[in-house]
């Protein structure tokens, strides 16, 4: 898609410093590093968000996450490391081409708090309720 800066970089349009490519999907280093060895893993295709990954190349990007997961331990040593991933503003997605982010952590960096307060816990019932909604709506077992 023209102006994506990752479209660009998947096709090699733009620069980046590419930790693994196949097929389907690049991993290279974000360019702010809070910790280092932050890498981002990308479809090679411009969907904006999870939603409009098919199986297929969701599954190639998961692959990706995973291997680089692995060789960030491997090579950096991190205490912890997550995966995140975000869709739409109120998520705090800021560039519209779906991408992971492979993010090393260290005890106390206080990076991605998650629950700014204490959260709630719903009666059973409700969470039933919940995961009845959902359920209908996913496309499970396909
Ligand atoms: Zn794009």
């Amino acid at each position: 898609v023209p102006g994506c800066i990752f479209c660009a970089i998947g096709n090699h349009e733009a620069e980046a410093s590419i930790v693994f490519e196949d097929a389907d999907t690049l991993a290279f280093m974000d360019l702010r590093q809070m910790s280092l060895g932050h890498v981002l893993v990308i479809p090679k295709t411009h969907v904006p968000d999870i939603f409009g990954l098919d199986e297929a190349t969701g599954a190639a990007v998961m692959r990706t996450v995973v291997r680089v997961a692995r060789a960030v331990r491997s090579a950096l040593q991190p205490a912890g490391l997550n995966i995140w991933q975000s869709n739409g503003e109120a998520a705090g997605q800021e560039v519209p081409h779906a991408h992971f982010h492979v993010l090393p952590r260290a005890l106390g960096d206080d990076m991605l708090r998650v629950y700014p307060r204490r959260p709630d816990y719903p009666p059973r019932a409700e969470l039933a309720d919940l995961a009845g909604r959902i359920a209908g709506h996913a496309d499970l077992g396909r």
